[in-house]
């Protein structure tokens, strides 16, 4: 049993420190927004991550996690410090470090016996070199501490069985000793350790993240030269993956991706390669493709509705950047939903748990209860997140109550011909077409 100190109760930090009280720890979670810590005290969520609740409840009634505002409190007891606050774009796509700076200040500023200070957050190549230095000049008087990167891979919608199950985990330090300590807090989870130095360690997240987001785009570059041509994307894909050397994972053509990383860790990443003077074209064209990738959607519609959206109805299935989480950070739908109301469209939503996050960043949607709420009377139907439950509609009910039967389907989450059987014009992603629904060989 260890005492561990988690900064930053968001995704990463409850997840890291609930994760580390489920292995046996005494975890103590601070963060400066006293709402989330009030509901954390009362046993309420900020956020939602399946499993995320249950675990909570248990470590917390077995007296293992404690949630406060206090650095002093957090402090107190603990020989492992994890910072996990957010570290957003900035102006110039660079990683706005204010809330890494403050927290390392802070520690700094309030330590009184050495510690072994650790960072989870996705930070640029060099920030734990400045980050001591912070800590260095922010103590009163010198006390012993090393700083390790560890990086965070988990992804919201299975990040506690991603924390529980890596493949791997990371640690970066100029201190060998302080590495394999952290090391040891992650025995229990039995995955391979990479330990490097600390640039190093910073540099393989921001690496992995845009390799990702790069088969995206990928991928979705292909689709649209499927949609083209004539091929379908889901089989190229499949024919793709099981190439041992390509492996069949992100290559999901779709809306693009979004959430709280990729695209804020691929900017950033162009931004270090620019401010030292080298041009990151592949980091760039992967951006480029992303952002058309939003907009071929809107497009798809545009030309089903006779080429306008204006005074159309228009029902938008999933609001999150993804299934299983609440996270709306960069979500393509909402770039689609925004872009649409822009256009002067009405637009019906629904997502199970998103609602209320969009509905704080978007106006003008109108918000319905269900999936067959959103469907009635519109022009077109645009399924945007792959939640589980838009896979088994009844969609014969949904074609049955809606002004125009046009269904995009931006997840290649059903299937064409099923869809065209049954009356709707269906588009995906990727899945050629020659404008009437059926499959063009050859043009
Ligand atoms: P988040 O916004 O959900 O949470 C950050 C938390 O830090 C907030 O609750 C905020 O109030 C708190 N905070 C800010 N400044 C603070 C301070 N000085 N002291 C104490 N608390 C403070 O962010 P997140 O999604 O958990 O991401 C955190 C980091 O982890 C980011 O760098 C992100 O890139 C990285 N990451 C995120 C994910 C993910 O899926 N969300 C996955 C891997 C890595």
């Amino acid at each position: 049993m260890k005492n561990i100190c988690v900064i930053g109760s968001g995704y990463v930090g409850l997840v890291t420190g609930t994760c580390f009280a489920d292995l046996g720890n005494n975890v103590t979670l601070v963060d400066i927004d006293q709402r989330k810590i009030d509901m954390l005290n009362r046993g309420d969520m900020p956020i939602y991550e399946p499993g995320l609740a249950e675990t909570v409840k248990r470590n917390s009634d077995a007296g293992r996690m404690h949630f406060t505002v206090s650095y002093d409190e957090g402090l107190k007891d603990a020989e492992y410090v994890f910072i996990c606050v957010g570290t957003p774009s900035g102006v110039d796509g660079e990683a706005d470090l204010q809330y890494v700076r403050a927290a390392s200040q802070t520690i700094g500023e309030k330590m009184d016996h050495p510690l072994i200070i650790i960072n989870k957050s996705t930070v640029p190549v060099g920030t734990g070199d400045w980050t001591t230095e912070i800590i260095e000049r922010a103590q009163p008087e010198p006390i012993d501490f090393a700083v390790v990167s560890c990086p965070e891979f988990l992804r919201e919608g299975s990040a506690i069985a991603d924390f529980m199950t890596p493949d791997r985990t990371v640690f970066g330090s100029t201190s060998q000793k302080a590495a394999e300590k952290v090391a040891e807090l992650y025995a229990p989870l039995n995955a391979p350790i990479v330990i490097t130095d600390i640039r190093t360690a910073e540099m393989i997240k921001y690496a992995s993240n845009a390799f990702l987001a790069t088969r995206i785009s990928f991928i979705n570059e292909i689709s649209i030269i499927c949609e083209r041509l004539g091929a379908d994307v889901t089989e190229v894909a499949r024919g793709m993956g099981i190439d041992k050397r390509i492996g069949p994972h992100f290559l999901q053509a779709g809306v693009g991706f979004g959430g709280s990383c990729f695209p804020k860790d691929v900017l950033a990443l162009a931004n270090m390669a620019q401010t030292h003077g080298m041009h990151p074209q592949l980091l760039n064209a992967v951006m480029e493709i992303n952002a058309f990738q939003r907009r071929h959607i809107t497009l798809k519609v545009r030309e089903m509705l006779d080429g306008s959206v204006d005074g159309k109805s228009i029902g938008v299935l999933g609001l999150a950047f993804k299934q299983n989480t609440d996270d709306i950070r960069e979500s393509p739908s909402l770039t689609i939903v925004r872009s649409l109301i822009n256009q002067g469209a009405s637009v019906k939503v629904y997502d199970p748990v998103a609602m209320e996050n969009a509905s704080k960043e978007v106006d003008g949607m109108i918000l319905c209860n269900n999936s067959y709420d959103v469907a009635k009377d519109t022009d077109a139907l645009l399924l945007l997140t792959p939640w589980n439950e838009f896979k088994q509609l009844d969609m014969k009910r949904i074609l049955t109550t809606m002004k125009q039967p046009n269904l995009i389907d931006g997840r290649n989450m059903y299937d064409p011909d099923e869809m065209r059987e049954m009356g709707f014009k269906y588009r995906g992603v990727g899945r050629g077409y020659n404008g009437e629904g059926v499959k063009a060989a050859g043009n």
